[in-house]
C-alpha cells in the first residue's frame, strides 16, 4: 500500500527566510499504515491469542514460575526500561507510535491521556519504524529488547514477516514472564530474527530478544508490546487520567504523550523516495555534494505539534550562514512528519569543506554535517 503522505503546498512555506532561498520546498504528514482506520484490526486472530496463552501457562506450570496470586492488584511488580534500542544506528531516533491501548470498553476509541491514539479493541502499544520502516527492517537497524528481566515462557518463529495487511497468519513474539507473575508480550518481529534462548531461559532488561518486522496480522514494521498481571488482566503501562486498567505507571520513566523529536536528517543530491509496502524505502543520503549538485535537505518528525517552531540553519564551513529560516507545521499533531527544502544548484561557486544542516526544535539542536567540493 501506499505511504499515505499529505501537504499542500501553503503549509511548508518557510517564515523569516534569509540568505540563499530555496527553490522548492514540500513535505507533510506520514500517516503510518497500523494508523488508519481501514487496516485497524486485533493483532493477533482470537484462536491465535488463545494457543499463545495456553502455550504461556503451560510452560509457566512446567518451569515452576510464579502463579496467579490472590486477590492481586492491577498492578505489576516490575518497573519498563524502553523495549526498543537502535542496532548499529546513529539517527537521533527511529519510531513514532501509532496506536496505544483502548481504554474503552465500548466501540468508542480512547487511549490512556483520553485521546483517541489507538482503535476499537487494541491491546497493546505500536512503535512503528519511522522513517523508512521497511528500509529500517531489512537492515536490522531497530531491535527489540526486553522491558524486564524475566524468563522466556513462550516464543514463536518462522512466520512470514513482509505483511501488509491484516490477516490471521501468527506473528514472530517472544513472551516474558517477571518476577511476579506478570507477562509481556513482544509481537510482530522479523522472522528469523528472535533471540537463540529457548524456552525457560532468563532473559535480563535490555537483553536483546529480535529485530522489528511485519509479521503476522500487521501492515508495516513495528513492535506491538502487550501486558498482562499475574492475573493476566491486561495493563496499559502508561498512567494517565483515562487509564482505567491500572493506576500506576509500568515505566521507570514514563515517555510524554507527544513524544515530539526529530528522528532523523538526510542531506542528499536526490530526495528521498518512500516506496509501497513491503519494498523498501530509498533514503538516498549522500553526504558529498559537489559545487552546483542540487542538493534536499529533509527532516523526519515524531509527535510534531504546530506550537513548536523549528529553526533552521545552513552553515558555511566558516561558520557564516549560508540560508536560515523557521517553519511550523500546519496540524496540531502528527505522530510522523517530514518536510523538506531543496536547491536545484547548490553552492555553485562552494566553498569546499565541511558544511552543516542545523535545526532547533523542542530545546535540542539536531544537526547533519555534509562536504561540499568542485
Ligand atoms: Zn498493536
Amino acid at each position: 500500500m501506499l505511504p499515505r503522505l499529505c501537504a499542500a503546498a501553503d503549509e511548508t512555506r518557510p517564515g523569516n527566510v534569509q540568505g540563499v532561498v530555496a527553490d522548492a520546498s514540500g513535505g507533510g504528514e506520514y500517516v503510518s499504515a497500523e494508523n488508519t482506520a481501514a487496516q485497524a484490526g486485533e493483532h493477533l486472530s482470537p484462536a491465535l491469542r488463545q494457543q499463545a496463552w495456553n502455550e504461556i501457562r503451560r510452560n509457566a506450570r512446567k518451569l515452576g514460575l510464579a502463579t496467579a496470586s490472590q486477590g492481586a492488584s492491577k498492578l505489576i511488580g516490575v518497573t519498563f526500561a524502553w523495549p526498543l534500542a537502535g542496532n548499529g544506528l546513529s539517527d537521533p531516533g527511529y519510531h513514532a507510535i501509532s496506536n496505544f491501548v483502548d481504554q474503552a470498553s465500548n466501540s468508542q476509541v480512547l487511549d490512556y491521556n483520553c485521546g483517541a491514539r489507538s482503535y476499537n479493541g487494541h491491546r497493546g502499544t505500536d512503535y512503528y519504524l519511522w522513517p523508512f520502516s521497511w528500509y529500517k527492517m531489512d537492515n536490522n537497524q531497530v531491535k527489540v529488547i526486553a522491558a524486564a528481566a524475566g524468563t522466556i515462557v513462550a516464543r514463536s518463529d518462522g512466520n512470514f514477516d513482509r505483511s501488509c495487511s491484516v490477516n490471521n497468519n501468527n506473528w514472530n513474539a517472544v513472551y516474558v514472564q517477571h518476577s511476579d507473575g506478570s507477562v509481556a508480550w513482544y509481537g510482530h518481529m522479523k522472522n528469523g530474527s528472535l533471540t537463540a534462548k529457548g524456552i525457560g531461559a532468563s532473559v535480563a532488561q535490555g537483553e536483546y530478544l529480535g529485530i522489528v518486522g511485519s509479521s503476522g496480522s500487521s501492515t508495516e514494521p513495528h513492535l506491538h508490546f502487550e501486558v498482562y498481571d499475574a492475573n493476566s488482566n491486561l495493563i496499559d503501562p502508561y498512567a494517565g487520567s483515562c487509564n482505567g486498567l491500572n493506576l500506576q505507571t509500568a515505566w521507570a520513566s514514563q515517555r510524554a504523550y507527544y513524544d515530539s523529536a526529530i528522528n532523523k536528517l538526510i542531506v542528499g543530491t536526490t530526495p528521498p523516495a518512500f516506496s509501497t509496502c513491503p519494498n523498501a524505502e530509498s533514503p538516498n543520503e549522500n553526504t558529498s555534494i559537489h559545487y552546483g549538485q542540487p542538493a534536499n535537505f529533509s527532516t523526519f518528525y515524531r509527535d510534531q505539534l504546530n506550537s513548536q517552531q523549528s529553526q533552521y540553519r545552513i552553515v558555511r564551513p566558516n561558520g557564516t550562514v549560508f540560508a536560515s529560516w523557521t517553519h511550523n507545521s500546519p496540524a496540531a499533531h502528527y505522530s510522523s512528519s517530514w518536510w523538506y527544502w531543496n536547491w536545484s544548484s547548490f553552492a555553485p561557486t562552494g566553498p569546499s569543506g565541511t558544511w552543516r544542516f542545523e535545526v532547533v526544535y523542542n530545546g535540542q539542536t539536531y544537526s547533519q554535517n555534509f562536504t561540499v567540493s568542485p
